[in-house]
């Protein structure tokens, strides 16, 4: 018997980490910001003007391209926006993976690559990182049909320098590398001066993490007018409007509050400084972190069991049951106060036991 449901669509979908409104709650699990987006893009939410509303949005988001070639120093047919940088990748995969050779990305990164792989039946292969959780350059020298790698990469919290980057481009001249730079601005080299010299580079970047904008949905790419070009045709063969009107105004208002930013990034990168020393001190291996997050394990206790435990406290940290980091918790890097009441929940763990 033939049914309807022999046509639909069968995937499994990337799964975030959970959203929580209880109170009280500790919720370092999506490597969100702690602190509040910068009170200018606030006003600019506070002072929108409703009626514009009933206009479409500015075309293609221009003066938010603008606003971000300027802080790149960068032109505006070289920047791209979408609705969050899942969007802009997701587009990205679609625009230029469709060659017949198979995309490469390391075995431990960013889960939603092989999902959007299986969306868009792209093959891939993943290349392991190895024992220390380094991605091996010499790799990503064998044809592929496009590169994409994060850059700190996810979850390992691991960022690379100006030399792994150009070589990875020098051994993939024929590919489109994507640089995933959601956590960029937490301390590691950033690509997007070498798309000037390399037209087959994109560098995406979200207001997600850095931004304290997660909730407002706004990513970018900056590239070769080339390759910007593909993705707004792409863009505009599916949905013409993918950036809002409030999101356009507080999107400019938070990339020229640059005070802000900076001040925000420092206390994050303050905290886990000190968090990472002090689980150290417990005993903990904790990778040297260049984003927003941690990657921590301890050799005599089981991950899986602390992060239960922590959960019943009341504080939500997330444990990826996959090969290779099932041994390991992921920690974003909360307030002082949080990251407090974490360490002293973790302590009462391991006194517990
Ligand atoms: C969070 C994240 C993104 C996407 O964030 P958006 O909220 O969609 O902008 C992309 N890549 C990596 C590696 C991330 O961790």
């Amino acid at each position: 018997m033939n049914s309807f449901r022999d046509n639909l669509r069968k995937i499994t979908p990337y799964v975030p980490g959970e959203q929580s409104k209880e109170k009280d709650i500790v919720k370092i699990n999506a490597n969100e910001n702690p602190y509040p987006p910068s009170p200018k893009a606030v006003e600019a939410l506070k002072s929108f003007n409703t009626d514009t509303l009933r206009f479409y949005p500015n075309a293609n988001a221009n003066i938010l391209k603008e606003a971000l070639a300027e802080y790149y120093g960068v032109g505006v047919k070289n920047v791209f926006v979408g609705n969050g940088s899942d969007d802009v990748l997701a587009l990205a995969f679609q625009s230029f993976f469709c060659g017949e050779l198979p995309i490469a990305y390391p075995d431990i990164t960013y889960s939603f690559y092989p999902v959007w792989c299986d969306l868009f039946n792209i093959p891939y292969k993943t290349y392991p990182l190895g024992e220390d959780f380094r991605i091996n350059i010499e790799d990503y020298k064998e044809p592929n049909g496009g590169v994409v790698i994060p850059n700190p990469n996810a979850p390992t919290s691991l960022g690379e320098g100006e030399d792994f980057i150009r070589k990875l481009l020098e051994y993939n001249r024929d590919s489109v590398v994507i640089i995933d730079e959601a956590y960029v601005d937490f301390g590691v080299y950033s690509s997007v001066k070498l798309t000037e010299e390399y037209d087959n580079l994109l560098v995406t970047g979200t207001f997600s993490k850095s931004r304290s904008l997660a909730g407002m949905r706004i990513g970018f790419a900056i590239g070769s007018a080339e390759l910007i070009g593909v993705l707004e045709a792409v863009k505009n063969s599916y949905n013409s409007y993918t950036v809002d009107s409030l999101s356009i105004d507080m999107g400019i208002a938070s990339i020229k509050d640059d005070e802000y930013f900076k001040e925000t990034i420092n206390k994050v990168i303050a905290t886990r400084e000190r968090v990472t020393n002090e689980l150290r001190s417990l005993g903990f291996e904790v990778l040297d972190s260049q984003t927003n997050f941690i990657l921590a394990t301890h050799e005599g206790y089981n991950m899986k069991e602390l992060f239960d435990y922590l959960k019943t406290k009341k504080v939500f940290i997330r444990y990826f049951s996959l090969p290779r980091i099932e041994k390991y918790v992921r920690v974003t890097i909360g307030t002082d106060d949080e990251m407090d009441r974490f360490l002293c929940e973790v302590k009462s763990f391991t006194e517990g036991k």
